[in-house]
Parts: structure tokens; sequence; C-alpha cells
């Protein structure tokens, strides 16, 4: 092999219930790996029974994921869509899965990158760091106020952080990141809460 030619490496995808179509490298170094997904059925947005995907792709959509190797990453997916053979007018449904949300431009795990990101920052810090608008950081805290901590997926509390962040710019509503240290190091977010006021 010529000496130019770099090593490379294979690595599974930490996404589950997929195939990878292609992956490539953009001419700026950005990874996009195109994907489609394994799942055969999913539920009719009418009825909401579980229906066969029988119905073609959707348009393209690219979502901002983890960085590969520090680079900028995007998983592309068309999604599978269903037509319902039983409710009237035989209406048609976008595949849902559960490692992205419909209207959110991020995996779900990129969102989670986003707000370990947040603690101890700020919302243009994090906007900055990893090239994204300003908005798109917001959107990532507000997908995940949930306002209930979620203390099933706890083994141990560790060390208990709350971390504000302001949740528009100029505003003086923040939202909670409620976090735990594990014993092991790794960081559990357990709650974003949402729209507290500071007081003076
Ligand atoms: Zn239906």
């Amino acid at each position: 092999m010529p000496i130019s030619t770099p090593a490379t490496i294979r690595l599974p995808l930490d996404i589950p219930q997929v195939d990878v179509l292609a992956t490539k490298q953009t001419q700026d170094g950005k990874f996009l790996i195109t994907v489609e997904s394994r799942q055969e059925t999913t539920k009719c947005g009418v009825c909401q029974k579980e229906i066969a995907c029988n119905y073609g792709r959707g348009q393209a959509v690219r979502l901002r994921h983890l960085p590969i190797l520090g680079q900028e990453t995007y998983i592309v997916i068309r999604p599978r869509r269903a037509q319902c053979p039983t409710c009237l007018y035989q209406p048609t449904t976008t595949q849902t899965l559960k490692w992205y949300d419909q209207r959110s431009p991020h995996t779900k795990a990129y969102d989670q990158h986003l707000l370990k990101q947040l603690i101890g920052s700020t919302v243009a810090d994090v906007s900055l760091k990893e090239n994204l608008g300003y908005d798109a950081v917001v959107g990532a805290l507000a997908r995940q106020v949930d306002d209930k901590v979620k203390w099933d997926e706890i083994q141990n509390l560790g060390t208990i952080g709350i971390d504000e962040v302001a949740a528009q710019k100029g505003h003086k509503n923040y939202r909670a990141i409620v976090t735990a240290r594990q014993d092991d190091g790794t960081v559990l977010i357990l709650a974003v809460l949402k729209d507290r006021k500071k007081k003076r």
C-alpha cells in the first residue's frame, strides 16, 4: 500500500436497528453516515396500531450525531413510510425510531452530549464550541425538559450537581440541569427543570 494511504479502522455504530449504507467524509472533514432502518413496522398516527412500512421512504433527513475523532458527524436517513390498511382514507405515517425525534435536527445521543457540555458552561460557549446555532443548543435543552427526576435509572447517587443555564438570550428564565456523578466517573443527567426564576 502507498505510504500516503492512511490506516483505517472499523467501529460499530452506536445506533440500534439500522444498517449502514455508506460512510463518507466531506472535504471539510465532516463524517456523513447514511443508514436505513431495519424495523419493519411503525404505529399508525391515527389508530396507533402497529402497521407494516410498505409505503416507500420520505425525504432524507440529516441529524447531527456524536463526533467521531473530533469531527462533526451526521446520520443521514430516509425514514420509512407506512399506510394504514384499516383507518378511513388510509392515512400515511412516517416511521418513528427511538434514537431521534422527528422534529429534532439531532439524534437523542447528541442532545445528551450537548446537555453535558452545558454543565458549568453557557449556551453561547457550547454554541461556539460545537459550531452550532444558539437556538439549536436551546432546542436541545427544551427537548429534554421533563420536570421529573428519573430515579430508577440511578445506581448510586454519587455527587449531585445542579447547573443553571439561561434558556433564552438576555432573559432571566433559567433551566436547571440536575446531574449525578457516579463512582465510576460517568455523569448521568437526572432531569432538566424548566423556567426557574432566579431569586435576587
Ligand atoms: Zn390506522
